[in-house]
């Protein structure tokens, strides 16, 4: 069975982001698939377009993610995190990552192409100097107020799965008590 038919079945002839039934056709997901139904998705002709070509994203047709994100499939999931992530800044997207829980393998593949990856202008130390990646783990080394939120986060917290972010090298971001937060690299440590 060719991988197009398998996709077929799995998908159940729907877009496996947004359900439509138009323009299908199997999508090898980026940056280095092998071409297998693991690392493939079924997608319409939309959403591979507006994949394609991020300048023609119109947001609300992501929306769609809200549903497709709970996907127990890892190719599909990689697809919904990378584009809530790409349209975080609008909100609504930010919130359905928090949701989003990646294990650690399909995170990592997620991150295979975001966080500016070919950018190697801009790059994260932690207080030693050690070089940050997205997906790390450090430790706070100081208490830090939570601007915003009525919580410290307490010196000796790990902060698992880490995301750089892109255009300041002195800025990350881990989820502490539940939340969200922007954190100072000069603040952490890497954890190995
Ligand atoms: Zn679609």
């Amino acid at each position: 069975m060719s991988v197009e038919t398998e996709l077929l079945n799995r998908s159940e002839s729907k877009c496996e982001l947004c359900a439509s039934t138009d323009n299908l056709s199997g999508y090898a997901v980026p940056p280095d698939s092998d071409e297998t139904l693991e690392q493939s998705v079924m997608l319409c002709g939309t959403c591979r377009d507006q994949i394609d070509n991020p300048e023609k994203v119109e947001v609300n047709h992501w929306r769609c993610l809200n549903d497709s994100m709970w996907s127990q499939v890892p190719a599909v999931q990689v697809m919904a995190w990378r584009m809530l992530n790409q349209l975080k800044a609008e909100g609504w997207p930010q919130d359905l990552l928090d949701m989003l829980y990646l294990d650690d393998d399909t995170l990592t593949w997620a991150k295979a192409v975001s966080d500016g990856g070919d950018d190697s202008s801009v790059i994260h130390k932690d207080s030693n100097g050690a070089i940050l990646e997205a997906g790390d783990t450090v430790t706070l080394i100081k208490d830090l107020v939570v601007k915003g939120a009525n919580f410290t986060a307490k010196r000796g917290t790990a902060v698992r799965g880490i995301s750089l972010v892109a255009d300041n090298a002195e800025h990350i971001e881990g989820r502490v008590s539940g939340q969200r937060i922007v954190i100072l690299t000069k603040f952490v440590k890497k954890s190995n």
